[in-house]
């Protein structure tokens, strides 16, 4: 094979390996990373090219080894993940990736092989792309995926936001109502600081699904109402006449940029 040459890591310059997150620091300055674990150079020779132009630095692993490595080093703002390496399954570094901090990944499936889909969302993969893909499809992804995890970590840089008697503290992710800690789950956390960064304004239900959940996932609309009903809940909110999270029929919907203390 001609693995050798995809498996030789290209180093531009030296980073700084710090454990901070990619995105939060001068990713106006800096072109963001993607680190492409693919062994096959017919996809990483024209996907690098492509991802250069569109202004993505790209490093390249052909193994699982030497992905591993570039991820732990260099911290990538991306990774795009093939499932059949030569030393092992990308599944297995997923799961690696996964034990650490948050970073983003695409899994690059092989065409019908839909368990291998299913089984890389369940282990947490940000997306999928199924082989052969153009890398005009890939690039919209990959920035799908960007937005929606900087969007989860940019309230961060923005401190915690306070709404009536709602307190969210991105960095620590709580989140307090009258003082006293709410019990969030993930999705519920990352829904309402989605909103709650929009305030006043309509978020709709494509926009909430596409950030907090995925693009291709399925049944999303059920998973939605089902995450606000419980956000609501915890709010206190009733449905009928609430307080923090209205619903903008048809559209989506409004976080109250305030709240009176006690409205007639
Ligand atoms: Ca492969």
């Amino acid at each position: 094979m001609e693995a050798a040459a995809a498996t030789t890591p290209k180093t531009t310059e030296a980073r700084p390996a710090a454990g901070v997150p990619s995105y939060d620091e001068g990713m106006n300055v800096q072109p963001r990373m993607v680190l492409l674990v693919e062994d096959e150079e017919t996809i990483t020779v024209p996907l690098t090219e492509a991802l250069a132009r569109e202004g993505f630095r790209t490093e390249t692993a052909g193994t699982l080894a030497a992905g591993l490595e570039i991820a732990r080093r260099q911290r990538p703002d991306l990774v795009l993940l093939d499932v059949m390496l030569p030393d092992g399954s990308g599944f297995d570094l997923l799961r690696e990736l996964r034990d650490g901090e948050r970073m983003p990944v695409i899994m690059l499936t092989a065409r019908g092989d839909e368990a291998d889909r299913v089984l890389g969302l369940e282990l947490g993969a940000d997306d999928y792309v199924v082989k052969p893909f153009s890398a005009r499809e890939l690039v919209a992804r990959i920035r799908a995926v960007l937005r929606r995890t900087s969007a989860a970590s940019t309230p961060a840089a923005a401190g915690p936001q306070q709404i009536g008697g709602l307190e969210l503290d991105p960095s620590a992710r709580t989140v307090t109502l009258d003082g006293a800690p709410l019990e969030l789950t993930r999705k519920e956390f990352d829904l309402l600081a989605l909103l709650m960064g929009q305030a006043g304004t309509v978020v709709s239900r494509e926009r909430l699904i596409d950030e907090v959940w995925d693009v291709n996932w399925f049944g999303s609309t059920k998973t939605l109402d089902v995450h606000v009903s419980g956000l609501r809940k915890k709010l206190g909110d009733d449905s009928s006449d609430p307080r923090y999270l209205h619903t903008v029929r048809g559209v989506g919907f409004r976080f109250a940029s305030s709240v009176e203390p006690d409205a007639p």
